[in-house]
């Protein structure tokens, strides 16, 4: 018989992109399915707690870290990353390369970033750092998919889809499912809480943004607001909505009785080490 909570999701970090209260983090969550172990996100301040959650011999073994979308709040701990996979005491040079799926342009961001050489040493060719990852991308071929389009990446038992999202050139929503059952969507970061009805299934776990709080929504902006989050959740039928990517300003309270107003169902703002049955 099927596990009715095939996956177990642990917040590592769920603040927005420079929220000061004590212990934010940025984005980045952690999805376990018996022995497989999926990252979706690795924002500033989440490596510690990943590491902490698996212990730093397990991290050769995560199975897959997705990327959304390349603003840095949402990758720039892969750098912290690297370093335990090449550097940890246990693991040493030769730790398998793990995988990573991403929009276009991560490897060479993060060559960038890792690159320690100065501007004359760079001027004689290109860096060639340590980089323990398999980076592969949400494209399937050399176009950028139309919203919604996106590759479906098996991992394990775990099936992994990203959609393209409205947010920045290249950003995706992502879902998690295990024999097509109920799953998690992930929205990322976006701007049309619309584009979630490509990717959303109903009965899924909608782990939704509210980066733009409580104020109302109005075309450019980057970030859907609380009242949005609720909308997708109601329009794509969800189980349950899980508030995150809190802004410098928002208060989670006020998200969720935002939410409370287009969603009817139940609504937790989510914190760094929550924990969720799936
Ligand atoms: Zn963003």
């Amino acid at each position: 018989m099927a596990d009715s909570h095939p996956l177990t999701l642990t917040v590592l970090g769920s603040a927005g992109a420079y929220r000061t209260h004590q212990g934010s983090r940025a984005s980045g969550y952690l999805v376990e399915h018996g022995s497989t172990r999926l990252v979706l996100d690795l924002g500033h301040g989440t490596y510690a707690p990943l590491a902490g959650h698996l212990g730093i011999d397990a991290l050769p073994q995560i199975g897959a870290i997705a990327i959304s979308h390349l603003h840095p709040d949402h990758w720039v701990d892969l750098a912290a990353l690297r370093h335990a996979l090449v550097h940890g005491n246990q693991m040493g040079r030769d730790a398998r390369s793990v995988s990573v799926i991403a929009p276009s342009g991560l490897s060479s961001r993060l060559a960038s970033l890792l690159d320690d050489r100065t501007p004359e040493e760079q001027s004689l060719g290109a860096a060639e750092p340590v980089q323990p990852f398999g980076i592969s991308l949400w494209r399937s071929d050399a176009t950028l998919p139309p919203l919604g389009g996106g590759r479906v990446v098996p991992v394990g038992d775990v099936t992994m889809r990203g959609a393209r999202v409205r947010h920045t050139g290249e950003s995706y929503a992502i879902r998690l499912s295990v024999d097509d059952q109920p799953g998690l969507t992930y929205s990322g970061d976006l701007s049309h809480w619309e584009d979630l009805a490509a990717i959303a299934q109903r009965g899924d776990t909608l782990l939704c943004e509210a980066g733009g709080g409580v104020a109302a929504w109005r075309e450019g902006d980057a970030h859907i607001t609380a009242y949005g989050a609720g909308s997708a959740a109601a329009a794509t039928g969800a189980r349950r909505l899980l508030l995150t990517h809190f802004g410098a300003e928002v208060d989670p309270a006020d998200a969720c009785r935002a939410a409370a107003t287009t969603f009817s169902g139940e609504i937790i703002a989510v914190r760094e080490g929550d924990r969720f049955a799936i």
